[in-house]
This record gives C-alpha cells, structure tokens and sequence, in this order.
C-alpha cells in the first residue's frame, strides 16, 4: 500500500477507535488506553505458509478490556468504516485464518498467560483457569507440579487454548475423552461487539458453544476452564505393525472399544524407508521392522500406536499387564510390536522431537500443504485409495495419520462440524506434508493444493462419501454452506447476534465486512 494511503487508513482507523484524538497517522499511536503497534512480518504469516496477507496493525493486549475497548469501538459505528479484526494465537494455521488484510492482529500471546490451578472439594475434580494465549505445554508443565494434567490433547503442544478451541482439538485421546472442545467447563469470551462474558453450558450457553468450535467467528477467547485429571507419571507407549489397511483399522477400532484399558489410540502409514525412519525419531524404543515395499515401492504398511498410562512409581507390571493383554487381541504381524515405558511428559510431548528434526532439515519454516479430513467409517477404504492416488511414496515428506474417533464424543452444540456415521466411528487423516522449496516451488504447492480441493470435493460434496474437511479454509461461501449442511442456518444466526458487523476472523473467508448483518 502506498504509503500516503497508508496514513489517511490509519487515521480513519484511528479517528473511529478514539473521537477525542484529532489526527494521527501511524498504528504506533496511542487512542485512548489502547495501544495499536505496527505489525511485524510474523502477523501476516502461519504455519501452512501459503497465504501472506499483511495486517494495519496489531494489538498486544494487557487485559481483555483492551480487546473489549478495541472491539466495542470498531463494531459500534454503523455506516463507518470498520477495520476487522483476527486473534492471532500461535499462528500455526495454515491458510491465513489468523491473518486480516489491511486490518487488526490481536496478538494473543501478549494476555497474561497465567494458569491456576485449583481442586475442588472431596470428589470434586479439579480444573485450570488458563489465559487463552497459553500454550498447550504450558499449561502442562503448571498442571504437572500439581501431579494433574487436561485429559485431551493434540500431537503437538505449541499451539494456544484459544487457537485449538476455536477449532476442536483432537488426539489420541480423544476416542475415550472427546476433543479439547468436549472438555471446558467455562469460558471468558470477548463478543464482536465488544461484550465481556463469563459463559459456561449453563451460563450463557449459546455463546459458549458458538465459540466452541467457532473459527474465531463469535467471540475472542481469553480464559478457559479446563477439568483435570491425576497425571500418570509415566506411560507405556506401543507401536504395531500391519501390511492390510482393513486389519490395520479392524484394531484400531477394537482399540477404542476398550477405554477402560487403553488411553491413547493413533496410527499412521508408512509410505517408505524415510517415512519409517522419520516416525522412529521420537520413539525411544528399538523398531526392527525392515519391510519390503515392492520392486514398484508402491506397497504401504501401517502402523498403530497405542498407549496406557502407567501409575506406578517404580518398574511397573500393571501397565505391562494391560498391554500384552490387549495385544494378544490384536491381528498385527508377527513379531512387530514394539513397546517402550516413557514420562508422561515426554509422551505427550513427543511431536518436539520431530519438529527439532524437521528444523535441523531445513523443513520447518517451509510451505505446509496439509490436508485434514473426518470420514465415516463406511467411507475409509475409498477415502484411503483416493488420497493415495495423490501421493507418491519417495517423494512425499511427512506423516499420514490414521485414526478413528467416536462422534458421539462431539457435543452437537458446539460449531464444530463432523460427518454424520451411522455406526459412530469416523476417522481422521490427516496429511501433514512438508514441501521441501528446493524440490516444490510455488507452481508445485498450488498443484499440491489443487489435488487436495479435488480430494475434498469429491470425499465431502460428491462420491456419497459423506466427509467433512477439519482445520481448512473453504474456497468459497457455497463451500462453507456445505460443510455445515444443517447447522448453516444456526453459525448464520450465530454470527448475526454475537458479531453482526462481520468484525472478527475475515481470514476464514466465511463471511466478508459487506454482508454483515445490517445488510444481510
Ligand atoms: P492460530 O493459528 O493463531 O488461530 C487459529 C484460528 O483461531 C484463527 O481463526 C484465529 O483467528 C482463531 N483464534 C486464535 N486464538 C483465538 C482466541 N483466543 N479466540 C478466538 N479465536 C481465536 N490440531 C489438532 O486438533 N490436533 C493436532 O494434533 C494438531 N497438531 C498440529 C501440529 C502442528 C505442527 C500444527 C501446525 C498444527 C496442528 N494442529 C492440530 C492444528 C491446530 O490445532 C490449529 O491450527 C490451531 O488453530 C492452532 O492454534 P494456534 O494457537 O496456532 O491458532
């Protein structure tokens, strides 16, 4: 932007957040108690890499009346012009939902971070109050020196309360706990229009369950109240694997059949020697599984991965029990199962080490065309056979995960949206591709991007498969109308009464400035 036009937005931006200031021209200003800054180049990119759409300006704020102060005034002038607004918590999107052209980053890491943790009277659990900025591991480390910890989680820990919330969150652990957003008791929410609300399933439900899931659109989360549980000092963690995708998923669901036993269910294909090799990198154990891939390389194996929390203090049996009982249940081929005792912590937190590797490849800060998708169960072997037309074995980097989860885990009235399975089991893939610059440059990551639209449309618009994209930025309103099928009509309701002027998260292309609710 020019940089003359760059002033006079800054201060129609300016003069419409603080009528008592006459003129001013840079972000770096001060309007009232709040502080706008410029923004730096981190508010205009994300994790995934492929979109960059520079901010005016950013805002770190102190305390949630900042945010209540900056979205009061931006949402209450009808007939001005409005900047809109995105929360931005650790940027790991991956297609720009955090960002907002020509408009305000609110920097979430900048809120206090604290997170207290508090028991409850006899039998009556216990809980954090996180500041939704916190990192997942930070709320870990803090939970730990209680001897608690959250019960769901997601792979990968540096990622905030407020970002994963605003999505689902989901784990391993999500078959027997639900996802991150089936586990909060209460939320501290800063609505479009600027309104401070403590809200809860009984305390203002509608915006609690808008936000839940919501994609930024509703509200800004800045505290949440998530239950605990006792945290196992350790845990076993089990890799087995398997040579047939149906025998591979006939025991991964026999796995979640069995939550009393088992606590963490995942898997994950294994395309080739570098695949194998690069989903060791965290698994301290010795894996001697050396499989031919065919002299085409075209045969895949997979891999589940199973884990059971451990509560012994010293060398355990119980834990050891719980696993050979389970796995003299399971098909996998003989003899590779491989099984390995590791701290909680290190378990959970287990993706680092990978992404330590990713970083030392020079793969980290790369683009990130990643593909996440719920399938029904009844659409699994279709759904695997029409990714695996898009992917090359040698040449793919990164993981494909692989695991069922149950949808009546979901709470239907939060905004997230999942398939309808008639059985109750769905499953997530997810590709996380890494794209080397040197081998794929900008023509190759939008061929990428290119093939996983396709993949979509046909898996979630047409071929009867019934899946629904997870994380992903929809190509256009149709799209959007789509993906939430029946619950369209509620996100539409939802948005006319907790942000009506269209203020918040313009990065998810959802609903743009010019059909907000007054000319809706
Ligand atoms: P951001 O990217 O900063 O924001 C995401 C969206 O939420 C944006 O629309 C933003 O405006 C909005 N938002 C952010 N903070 C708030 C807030 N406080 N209130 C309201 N809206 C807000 N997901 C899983 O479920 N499971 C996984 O295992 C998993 N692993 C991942 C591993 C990696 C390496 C990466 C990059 C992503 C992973 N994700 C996973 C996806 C991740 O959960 C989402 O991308 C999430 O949005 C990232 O959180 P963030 O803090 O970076 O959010």
């Amino acid at each position: 932007m020019e940089l003359k036009v760059l002033q006079l937005y800054a201060a129609v931006v300016v003069l419409l957040l603080c009528s008592s200031v006459n003129f001013i021209q840079s972000p770096t200003d001060v309007f009232g108690p709040v502080a706008l800054v410029e923004p730096t180049p981190s508010a205009a990119r994300d994790f995934g890499a492929v979109v960059s759409d520079a901010p005016f300006a950013v805002l770190r704020p102190g305390s949630p009346a900042d945010i209540a102060r900056l979205l009061s005034a931006l949402s209450s002038a009808p007939g001005r012009p409005r900047a809109a607004v995105a929360a931005r918590g650790a940027g790991h999107s991956l297609h720009g939902q955090a960002q907002v052209r020509g408009g305000i980053v609110v920097e979430m890491r900048a809120l206090p971070r604290a997170v207290e943790v508090v028991r409850r009277g006899e039998g009556g659990g216990a809980y954090a109050d996180v500041g939704a900025g916190a990192l997942w591991v930070e709320v870990l480390e803090e939970c730990l020196k209680a001897g608690l910890a959250p019960r769901s989680w997601t792979d990968y820990l540096y990622l905030t309360v407020g970002g994963t919330l605003s999505n689902g969150g989901i784990s391993g652990q999500a078959f027997k706990h639900g996802p991150q957003i089936s586990n909060v008791l209460e939320l501290e929410v800063v609505t479009g229009t600027g309104e401070e609300v403590t809200c809860s399933p009984t305390k203002s439900p509608e915006l609690f369950f808008a936000v839940l899931g919501g994609l930024g659109q509703f509200g800004i989360i800045t505290r949440a109240r998530i239950p605990l549980q006792v945290a196992p000092p350790k845990v076993r963690w089990v890799r087995a694997f398997y040579d047939s995708f149906q025998t591979f998923t006939k025991d991964q669901e026999l796995l979640v059949s069995m939550p009393e036993l088992v606590d963490y269910v995942e898997g994950f294909m294994v395309l080739d020697e570098q695949s194998l090799h690069s989903s060791s990198i965290a698994f301290p154990g010795q894996v001697y599984f050396s499989p031919d891939f065919g002299s085409d390389g075209k045969k895949v194996y997979y891999c589940i991965e199973f884990a059971v929390h451990d509560f012994q203090q010293e060398y355990s049996t119980a834990a050891d029990h719980v696993v050979e009982l389970v796995s003299g249940e399971l098909s996998y081929l003989r003899p590779h199962i491989y099984s390995v005792g590791v701290s909680y912590f290190d378990f959970l937190n287990r993706v680092r080490m990978e992404e330590e590797s990713l970083r030392s490849r020079g793969l980290w800060d790369v683009p990130h065309p990643w593909l996440n998708v719920f399938v029904p169960k009844h659409g699994v072997t279709r759904f695997k056979d029409l990714l695996m037309d898009t992917i090359t074995p040698g040449v793919f980097e990164g993981p494909i995960l692989v695991y069922p989860l149950l949808t009546d885990r979901w709470d239907r009235n939060t905004s997230a949206v999942v398939p309808s399975a008639p059985d109750g089991v769905m499953y997530i893939f997810s590709v996380l591709r890494s794209t080397d610059p040197a081998r794929c440059g900008r023509a190759c990551v939008e061929g990428i991007l290119e093939q996983h639209r396709r993949v979509a449309d046909e898996a979630c618009r047409g071929g009867g498969i019934g899946a629904k994209q997870y994380l992903a930025r929809q190509p256009s309103q149709a799209h959007w109308r789509d993906h939430f099928g029946s619950s369209w009509g509620r996100f539409v309701a939802r948005k006319a009464r907790f942000d009506p002027m269209h203020v918040l998260g313009p990065g998810q292309g959802i609903f743009t400035t010019t059909d907000s609710a007054s000319s809706m």
